[in-house]
Order: structure tokens, then sequence, then C-alpha cells
């Protein structure tokens, strides 16, 4: 449900973006305006090219907001120093197309890869933290398998683990699906959905794959790096 009395965790007003410059300056953004509640699962569509991508990074911290408003939980983006950035990568998870993991990790290191930028934690700690949530994605019973003796689905299930251990407030996926089965693909989502409740965390997910849109409590559709519609979904 949507919470219109709370602080929406993304409030993005009048934000444009370009790449390049001089001659080579193209604009990827156009004055996008959009707001994302706590608990809120929001997919995003657009073909490719359509500034998806880019509008993620940008939510996420992962660049630098250049014109216009782009709020997370009330911190302004534009023009936030990098320590500030750096604050609100802390408080997103990540989930990209391909699962990023590292070859030379096991799973269980890979998940504690995503707590070792909270230095609050001691090593038994990560430990039993990574342990947990790998069981909450199922697959506790390959803790110590390497990335290269997972399927595709359990690679991306490590990346929803190594995701969602921090808790974060915010879960950023780009294309999780798309190296995915059509079935993997739905377990993935079911269980991002299922994770993200228990948390309370809020979802942003962009997808081409239309068999998934049904988690959606909201969908944005790009086109040329305008947010043309902004609809809540129907039935659910
Ligand atoms: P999508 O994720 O919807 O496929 P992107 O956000 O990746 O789209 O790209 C939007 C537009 O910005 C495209 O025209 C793309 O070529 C351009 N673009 C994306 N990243 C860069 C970059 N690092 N440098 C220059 N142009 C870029
Ligand atoms: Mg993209």
């Amino acid at each position: 449900m949507i919470n219109t009395f709370s602080q929406p965790v993304i409030d993005i007003k009048n934000l444009d973006h370009f790449f390049g410059s001089g001659e080579q300056r193209k604009q990827a953004l156009f004055d996008i305006n959009l707001e994302i509640y706590a608990g809120e699962i929001v997919i995003m569509t657009g073909p490719s090219g359509s500034g998806k991508t880019t509008l993620l990074t940008l939510i996420g911290g992962l660049r630098s907001v250049q014109s216009g408003s782009l709020k997370f939980l009330g911190q302004e983006l534009c023009g936030a120093t990098p320590r500030q950035l750096v604050k609100v990568r802390r408080q997103a998870g990540y989930i990209f197309q391909a699962h990023n993991l590292h070859g030379s990790l096991t799973a269980l290191h890979n998940v504690r890869m995503g707590l070792e930028i909270h230095s609050q934690y001691s090593v038994k700690e990560m430990k039993e933290m990574a342990t947990h949530i790998l069981q909450e994605v199922g697959l506790g019973n390959r803790l110590n398998h390497y990335p290269d003796n997972l399927s595709g689905g359990q690679k991306q299930r490590v990346a929803i683990a190594r995701a969602l251990v921090n808790h974060p407030q915010l879960l950023l996926a780009d294309e999780p699906t798309a190296a995915l089965d059509s079935k993997s693909g739905r377990d993935v989502v079911t269980l991002m959905q299922k994770l993200a409740k228990e948390q309370g965390c809020t979802i942003l997910l962009v997808t081409h794959d239309n068999r998934i849109l049904d988690v959606a409590d909201r969908t944005v559709y790009m086109e040329d790096g305008i947010l043309k519609s902004n609809q809540l979904a129907t039935a659910k």
C-alpha cells in the first residue's frame, strides 16, 4: 500500500541527465518526476536504451546527479559530496543482470562481502548473518560452493542474499532475470518479493520480462529518456 503521509523513499523532481560533453553531449533523461514509497514494489519497463539503467544508477548513488532534484530518504543527491553518496550506497542493495559474484570466493564469502563495508560486525557475526540469509534463499546446502558450481538461478539467489544481508531500505534490481530461464526467473522474483516484504524493503526492478509484472504494486514505463507512464497495478 502507498502511504501518502510518510516521506517517500525516493523523491525525484525535474531530473535531467547528460552523457559526454561538447558535440558528443547527449541527453539520456528528460524531466523525470517519480516518487517511490516505503514497502512499494515498482517495476520499470521500456525499450533498450530508454534510460532505465541510467536512472537506477542515479537513484543508487552510483552516478552523480547533474540537474534537478533526487532525494533518497530525504537526502538530496544533486550536489551531494562523495561521502554522502557512499552513505546512500550503503542503504541500498543492488542486483544486476549478471550476478557479479566473485568467482574465487564461495557463496558464503560472496555474501559476507556485502557486510564487510559495515565494520561494526565481527567475522563470526558476519558468518552467521551470511549463513542465515543463504538458508533463507534455499542455499543452506551450498554455502561452500564456488559460483562455477552453481546454476544460473542459484547464482542469482546468492546475489539476492548479498544484496539483502545488510537489510537495505531500497533494493535496486536491473534485469535480474534476463539471464535465467522462465522458471528460475520467476522463482528469483518471488524470492526477492518475499524477502523484501519480510524486511520492509522497497524494490525498484527493471525488467523486460512480462511474466513477472504481477509482483508490482506499480509499473512505470520509460521511452527515449522520458517517463511515459506511472500506473498503479489494478488486479492484485
Ligand atoms: P537502458 O538501461 O534503458 O537500456 P541506458 O540507461 O543504459 O538505457 O542508456 C540510455 C541512453 O544513454 C542510451 O542512449 C545509451 O547509449 C546512453 N548511455 C548510457 N550509458 C552511457 C555512458 N556511460 N556514456 C555515454 N552514453 C551512455
Ligand atoms: Mg539497462
